[in-house]
């Protein structure tokens, strides 16, 4: 949108909501995240490390593995590719994940999804070590975090939390409404957010009246995949909004553009701040990686966990 920028206050345009700029804080922590790899690796001998597995040739997949890659490499950490045909049976993944899970010098382990169809993934990721499981889906995991308990947590649902936080340090008593149940963001995020004391409700496509329980948040979360959805008559005046939904639309000419579930220019006249897309929560997603895989090597090596 011409005129306005991450970070500024759109008062002056006659809108009321900050863009909480997830491209700045995502930078910021993963600064952080290089300091103290750069400590670790001084002090104690260990470089945190990380085994992206990548089965096939999706791709989105291959852009995501690369952008991975790249993030690690920058912060100091040791990436260890690990690329597999197609045509991989379930066995040979499995025989992997076992040498990963053994091997020392690994501290996480990322399989990116999706996996091809003769590969249950289910499977595949209830054979990662959880003290490896940096994406945060293994059972184990995902009870410990619906327990309470401390766990490696899913990395987006971890930077949604983390962006709401930069202008509500605390959400204790706030209503939060989620849009969309998934296991990778919906429910992770919900559990999050009761964590941190929020008033949590958990919405999903036979939610009756959604734009009504969504004008009761204080916080809302939009991760359900459909362009443009939350409309600004579904935002209470001044409620903090992220948006995660990445959907590719025509744009002009007939040119891909990428554009979030909320309704952003309509959002912008009603929040108190927002998350654009692409900029906001996209880039936590892999800075959150970086710090789960430097949680799970100090995990590893019996140290502290990290100052970030
Ligand atoms: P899923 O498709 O797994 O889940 C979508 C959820 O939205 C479901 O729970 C579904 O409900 C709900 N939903 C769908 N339609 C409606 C509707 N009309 N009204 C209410 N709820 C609805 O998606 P993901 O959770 O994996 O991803 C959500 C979005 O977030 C996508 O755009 C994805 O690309 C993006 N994403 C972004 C990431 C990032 O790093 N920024 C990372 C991961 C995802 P039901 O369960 O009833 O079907």
């Amino acid at each position: 949108m011409p005129g306005i920028r991450p970070g500024m206050t759109t008062e002056r345009l006659g809108m009321t909501a900050t863009i909480i700029d997830g491209k700045t804080i995502a930078a910021q922590l993963r600064g952080r995240i290089a300091g103290e790899v750069a400590r670790l690796t001084s002090a104690h001998n260990v470089t945190p490390s990380i085994a992206v597995v990548l089965v096939g040739a999706d791709p989105a997949s291959e852009v995501y593995v690369r952008t991975k890659s790249k993030a690690v490499a920058e912060a100091g950490m040791r990436a260890v590719d690990r690329k597999l045909p197609a045509t991989t049976s379930e066995a040979e993944l499995l025989a992997l994940v076992a040498e990963l899970n053994k091997d020392p010098s690994v501290h996480g382990i990322l399989v990116q999804l999706p996996l091809p169809p003769q590969i249950d993934s289910h499977r595949i990721i209830s054979a990662i070590d959880p003290a490896k499981d940096v994406d945060g889906f293994h059972p184990l995991n995902v009870g410990r975090l619906a327990s309470g308990l401390p766990a490696l947590v899913p990395c987006t649902p971890l930077g949604c939390v983390m962006l709401a936080k930069t202008v509500r340090p605390s959400l204790a008593g706030l209503e939060a409404v989620v849009i969309g149940r998934s296991n990778i963001v919906g429910k992770p995020v919900a559990q999050l957010l009761l964590a941190e004391n929020a008033t949590v409700t958990l919405t999903h496509s036979k939610t009756r009246d959604l734009p009504g329980v969504c004008r009761r948040a204080d916080i809302l979360v939009a991760a359900i995949g459909r362009p443009e959805m939350v409309r600004g008559d579904w935002i209470k005046p001044g409620a903090v909004v992220i948006d995660v939904g990445i959907n590719r639309v025509a744009g002009e000419g007939g040119k891909a553009r990428i554009v979030g579930d909320v309704a952003f220019t309509e959002a912008l006249a009603v929040a108190g701040a927002i998350t654009p897309v692409p900029g906001g929560v996209g880039p936590m997603t892999i800075a959150c990686l970086l710090l789960n895989t430097v949680r799970a090597a100090c995990a590893l090596n019996h140290l502290p966990p990290p100052a970030v």
